[in-house]
């Protein structure tokens, strides 16, 4: 066996070349050489610890989005990296002719997760994978419609935006593939007046996160369910942005007491390591056969240990519980601001929507940047926050001690 040496060390450095230098370098680069689907990047982040990230000009930012739900245990986590260098010096890659012990472990815990041992799973590297995977099973039913909601995220592939709602997406990769109705967001009756027995599928978000963090009525994943049992259609529940903790409970559905025949992971199940999941329950685990879908790198074992790292770290420290009360903690503090451009805050746990009387959440966003806080803004009115799972009620209040500064000059420019 070869263990790394400092001189690999120094070398794997190297590989990125000679570092342009501070982020005006960087950002240079990217402009030259890489397409621009994301507009300019904000900043050039170089380094990350905890709930913490450095740029490349040497100033520290608070990551209250943590890559986009993604970090739930923060930057450079002990047991994290521990686990993906031990496993990637020990085997890295096998394909899928091939299973490992750490792929058929975290099969197995998110199958508990599920609420069924015996669910099945198909690994991915991304959440838009997953929902392709999901979209195939439910063409394998023999039926194809699919209800999908207004508002509704799952994803940019030609599949996953085929059920995504926003038309500023969709309208120039028309055709996609159908055939999918939009019904609105929470509205249990107007999926009551849809779901028939010609329908393979109806998909939800437990908590729309692209949307703006918007809650639907209690209820309304309960009578998705029924409404799909009396169909004969499966119920996909897309826990890609709001599972694996981020809101306080594993996912949101099981904790409210409703069984999916497909749930879709992403986001928060590596920390960072690309990995996504297909969950499938009943009968909707066995409608994908050999030949019918595949991947090279899904449930590759270095992704599949760092999701076995993530579950484990989240039991072990218990940041299911943090969740909840550090969540609670902010709507608390950012309600009890008073402040007159904020509405209210929603969301669960740590997925969270602070609204805004005011389509001023973009200016915000950036000025909160400007002081050393990562936010964003989904909707012109909603900042998202959605830090480490991880973080403290002392670096939460950094934040929220700083927010009316932001929102009154936010506020003045709008006016002036
Ligand atoms: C982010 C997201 C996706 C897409 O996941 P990617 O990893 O970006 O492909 C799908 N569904 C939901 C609900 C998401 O938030």
């Amino acid at each position: 066996m070869t263990t790394a040496t400092t001189t690999d060390v120094t070398l794997s450095a190297e590989l990125a070349g000679p570092a342009p230098h501070g982020s005006a370098g960087v950002l240079d680069a990217y402009q030259r050489s890489v397409m621009n689907t994301f507009g300019p990047p904000k900043r050039v982040f170089v380094r990350g610890e905890g709930c913490y990230v450095w740029d490349a000009d040497g100033r520290r930012h608070l990551d209250l989005l943590a890559g986009i739900a993604v970090n739930a245990l923060g930057h450079a986590h002990p047991t994290v990296l521990a686990a993906v260098t031990g496993q990637i010096s020990t085997l890295g890659h096998v394909s899928n002719f091939f299973a490992t012990p750490a792929q058929v472990a975290l099969a197995g815990r998110l199958a508990g997760l599920t609420g069924d041992p015996d669910a099945k799973v198909f690994f991915t590297n991304s959440g838009t994978e997953a929902n392709e995977a999901a979209f195939k099973i439910t063409r394998m039913t023999g039926r194809t419609k699919i209800i999908s909601t207004e508002g509704a995220f799952h994803g940019r592939s030609m599949g996953a935006l085929a059920i995504t709602h926003n038309p500023k997406y969709r309208a120039p990769f028309e055709p996609l593939p159908g055939d999918v109705t939009f019904v609105p967001y929470g509205d249990a009756e107007a999926l009551a007046a849809v779901v028939d027995e010609t329908v393979a599928a109806v998909v939800l978000e437990p908590i729309q996160g692209e949307n703006g963090v918007v809650v639907p009525p209690p209820g309304y994943l309960a009578r998705a369910r029924e409404l799909c049992d009396a169909a004969g259609a499966l119920l996909w529940i897309d826990e890609v942005q709001t599972g694996m903790g981020r809101t306080g409970s594993w996912l949101v559905h099981t904790a409210q007491g409703v069984t999916a025949d497909v749930v879709t992971l992403a986001k928060g199940l590596g920390n960072g390591f690309p990995v996504g999941a297909c969950l499938a329950t009943g009968r909707a685990a066995t409608l994908l056969g050999p030949g019918s879908h595949g991947t090279t790198f899904g449930g590759n074992p270095v992704a599949s240990i760092a999701g076995l790292a993530v579950i484990n770290v989240i039991e072990r420290d218990g940041l299911l519980e943090n969740a909840t009360a550090m969540g609670e903690h902010l709507v608390a503090t950012v309600e009890g601001l008073g402040h007159p451009l904020v509405d209210h805050v929603r969301g669960r746990g740590l997925l969270r929507g602070i609204v805004l009387n005011a389509d001023v959440a973009p200016a915000v966003a950036d000025l909160a940047l400007e002081a050393g806080f990562v936010v964003n803004a989904p909707r012109p009115h909603v900042l998202r926050i959605a830090p480490p799972l991880i973080i403290t009620a002392a670096q939460l209040d950094t934040f929220t001690e700083a927010l009316p500064g932001f929102l009154d000059t936010a506020a003045r420019t709008a006016a002036a």
